[in-house]
């Protein structure tokens, strides 16, 4: 089964956690056990997997990567002007793939999948491939 999701982000840099769609999905899929892959269409946004208890731990990671990666480089080439958000992108990837037993997503408890948002805001889509095995 695959499933396109969109979703509207409000900020040039954020993390949406959406663990919830990903499970109601892997629910109406019916499929109970096999694995789900999430995966994003864009260059300038991704796919990654991480705490989803302390909001600092995503504040902490969005901070660090903007001072790796700054909006504004002197040696930057390319005319959009969004080498950031391509260079963040690439460092989180484009995808998750989930295991699920029993019906349900095998995370660890302090687990979330996150939409990363790296030049927004923008409406955006990702998908869900899920598949029985
Ligand atoms: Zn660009």
């Amino acid at each position: 089964m695959l499933y396109k999701e969109t979703l509207r982000t409000n900020k040039r840099d954020e993390m949406i956690d959406i663990t919830t769609n990903v499970k109601s999905m892997v629910k109406k899929s019916g499929i109970k056990n096999g694995i789900v892959y999430v995966y994003c269409p864009h260059t300038t946004a991704g796919i990654t997997i991480n705490e989803n208890a302390d909001p600092d731990v995503k504040h902490d990671m969005l901070m660090r990567l903007d001072e790796v990666y700054p909006w504004e480089h002197p040696k930057y080439r390319h005319a959009e002007g969004n080498s950031a958000s391509h260079l963040k992108t690439s460092t989180v990837g484009n995808s998750q793939v989930i295991m699920i037993d029993n019906g349900e997503l095998v995370l660890g408890t302090w687990q979330g999948i996150y939409f990363c948002e790296f030049d927004g805001p923008r409406i955006r889509t990702y998908y869900l491939k899920v598949v029985n095995g």
